[in-house]
């Protein structure tokens, strides 16, 4: 029974990877190493870590609802395809999707996949472990999802709670900068699934955004706890103005401002790669500050 289940698994895996194979049919030349850290062989692998200097990207999205008219999948396509385009600049491997991010609020909605707080934390630990394990002592996450973005300042600052022999880095989303094409909506509520972030994907998956759809559902702020003074947190703040994870207005999304933003985001996770390289810095510190926790009544003042 157990072998059964065992060889059609199998089966099936095999049948999944051939056709994810067959959707990406391989871009680059075959002497030309791959930024995709799953299309390297295995000596290939100890080449690409050495020509990116030990740099590796951790793209991570999410699955959670975008409003009537993106994927749920949007962040972490869009997110990827930013990576993917910034190693290609300045060569890094990527590492394969992953979206085991925090997203509880939006428990409410189709097609969420919520990861209790304790495996979020476990599961970003390993993987950046084995990551560096596999000689990525410099890991960048290139963060895609809003509702990381306590998690993962976090997740570095717990880099110090035990020696690595590794660094930590997070950029997120750069999308705005010095020639931006004029905005057509509200930019204070363009928070997602809105202008912005449907003009990106736009770009990254055109096929999947269904514009006809972006009026189904409002993306205007409900303001429910507006009563509360703005410098006073609190976790059901987002579903308590946005519960339809929808946050501002699809329809006035363009490939123009999709573009720009594309452009943006990219050149700016290729500079983050080329700084992230040259920095000799955080690390050599990192072995220091591990050195003289372990007899603070040393240190010097
Ligand atoms: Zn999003």
């Amino acid at each position: 029974m157990g072998g059964y289940v065992h060889n059609s698994l199998l089966v099936s895996i095999t049948a999944v990877c051939t056709s994810i194979a067959r959707a990406q049919a391989p871009s680059a030349a075959p002497s030309k190493l791959s930024v995709h850290w799953e299309e390297l062989t295995a000596a290939d692998f100890k080449d690409g870590i050495a020509r990116a200097q030990a740099t590796c990207l951790l793209p991570f999205g999410i699955l959670e609802k975008h409003g009537p008219h993106l994927p749920l999948g949007n962040d972490l396509l869009n997110v990827r395809y930013v990576a993917l385009n910034a190693a290609r600049q300045e060569y890094a491997i990527v590492f394969p999707e992953y979206y085991f991010g925090q997203i509880f609020e939006a428990k409410h909605q189709p097609g969420t996949i919520a990861y209790s707080r304790r495996l979020q934390l476990d599961l970003l630990q390993e993987t950046t472990d084995e990551m560096a394990r596999n000689g990525c002592k410099k890991i960048i996450i290139v963060n895609g999802h809003g509702g990381n973005n306590s998690l993962l300042p976090y997740f570095a600052q717990a880099q110090l709670e035990a020696p690595h022999d590794y660094v930590v880095y997070v950029v997120g989303i750069i999308w705005s900068a010095q020639g931006e094409p004029k905005h057509k909506s509200n930019p204070v509520t363009d928070m997602h699934a809105g202008e912005s972030e449907t003009s990106l994907s736009l770009i990254a998956r055109p096929d999947l955004v269904h514009l006809d759809r972006t009026s189904q559902e409002s993306g205007a702020d409900q303001a429910r706890l507006s009563a509360l003074p703005e410098r006073l947190y609190t976790g059901i703040w987002w579903y308590a103005r946005f519960p339809n994870h929808y946050a501002g207005e699809g329809a006035a999304a363009s490939r123009e401002l999709g573009e720009f933003e594309a452009k943006t985001w990219i050149n700016g996770v290729a500079q983050a790669i080329r700084a992230v390289k040259a920095d000799q810095e955080s690390l050599r510190l990192q072995d220091e500050f591990f050195e003289r926790s372990k007899h603070p009544l040393d240190t010097r003042q």
